[in-house]
């Protein structure tokens, strides 16, 4: 399937490593002005070299006025990506405030101005959008020491329908891809230990985890125009988990 993202502007947050990463790479190949945002300079310093048209904006998310300021450049969205998070793994009877607050807030309460600023700049346009949160599977699937994210991601899954629903009539699509295990740095914090690793790939009725670029091709499919009439959506990209 050819895809062109030709004439339009993305945003990618979490854009240094992982699937961000990929993902911004994926968008140049086929056309798109690319933004790519994340915290750490030196990964965005790699990726320019790697791809010169990107244009890099190192800001932390969880810090909302310097997050405010960085958006203010970057001129009109037509295409976004919201894929930065974190994972912070611990047992539900140790999850302290302050590991719910640093999840929660990137996740939900800045992400959620920030979607705001994007999805209001695409209604004023009158041009439409398309936008992806990448959420997963734990959004649907209740995974051990995984309390923090599933609930954060879950919270995302209902975020993206309830977006979809009020922004629809503007012609701004809002989905969400819902992957399984990756094996970026995030993925080998939960899922290094080969015990671990076996229990889950067992559930997984294609036995292996993702790769970044099934994940890459379902971001680029929901956002472009051949998922034209797909809005709503919370996509798996889990070899068949959620469906057992
Ligand atoms: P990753 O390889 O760890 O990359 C995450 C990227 O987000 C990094 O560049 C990181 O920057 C950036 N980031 C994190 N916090 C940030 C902040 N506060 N401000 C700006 N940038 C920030 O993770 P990934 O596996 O690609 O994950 C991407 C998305 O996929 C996440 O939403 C994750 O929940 C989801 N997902 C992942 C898996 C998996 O198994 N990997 C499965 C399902 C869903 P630094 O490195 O500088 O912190």
């Amino acid at each position: 399937m050819e895809i062109s993202f030709a004439g339009k502007h993305a945003l990618v947050t979490g854009a240094g490593k992982g699937i961000g990463r990929a993902t911004v790479l994926a968008l140049a190949r086929c056309g798109a002005e690319v933004t790519a945002v994340t915290r750490t300079q030196a990964d965005l310093n790699s990726l320019v070299l790697e791809c010169s048209s990107v244009r890099p904006v190192c800001v932390d998310l969880s810090d909302w006025e310097a997050t405010e300021a960085a958006l203010k450049d970057v001129g009109p969205v037509d295409l976004l990506v919201n894929n930065a998070a974190c994972a912070l793994l611990q047992p539900f009877l140790e999850v302290t405030p302050e590991q719910f607050d640093i999840a929660s807030s990137l996740l939900m309460a800045n992400g959620i101005v920030f979607l705001q600023i994007v999805a209001r700049g695409m209604k004023a346009r009158g041009g439409g959008g398309s936008i992806v949160n990448v959420s997963s599977q734990a959004s649907q699937c209740a995974l051990r020491d995984h309390s923090v994210y599933c609930a954060t991601k879950g919270a995302l899954d209902m975020l993206t329908k309830t977006m979809a629903l009020e922004l629809g009539p503007y012609q701004i699509r809002v989905n969400s891809v819902n992957p399984t295990v990756v094996m970026t740095d995030l993925g080998r914090i939960g899922w290094s230990d080969p015990g671990k690793a076996k229990a889950m790939t067992s559930r997984i009725p294609l036995g292996k985890f993702a790769e970044v670029e099934d994940v890459v091709n379902s971001i680029l499919f929901l956002l472009s125009d051949k998922s034209a009439m797909t809005n709503g959506v919370t996509l798996p990209v889990d070899g068949g988990f959620l469906a057992c």
